[in-house]
């Protein structure tokens, strides 16, 4: 049995106005719920904070200029 589900359920029972969770970020574990943006990356599902930063990483790990070398 998945206690943490289990938890969860019994939460959602006991508050009327919860809306179901639909996942879990990959990276912060914040809640997204249905019918809320999320952003579907190659790490996995991301919440919009972590996808924003996940932009920049990339954009730092990605960035080059034409002429430089790199590696090496
Ligand atoms: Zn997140």
């Amino acid at each position: 049995m998945n206690e943490d589900k289990y938890w969860e359920e019994q939460r959602i029972v006991n508050d009327p106005q919860e809306v179901k969770v639909y996942f879990n970020c990959e990276i912060c574990g914040a809640e997204i719920y249905e019918g809320q943006e999320y952003y579907d990356c190659d790490v996995g599902y991301l919440c919009e904070k972590c996808f924003d930063e996940e932009q920049e990483i990339y954009k730092q790990s990605c960035e080059r200029i034409a002429g430089e070398k790199y590696g090496d």
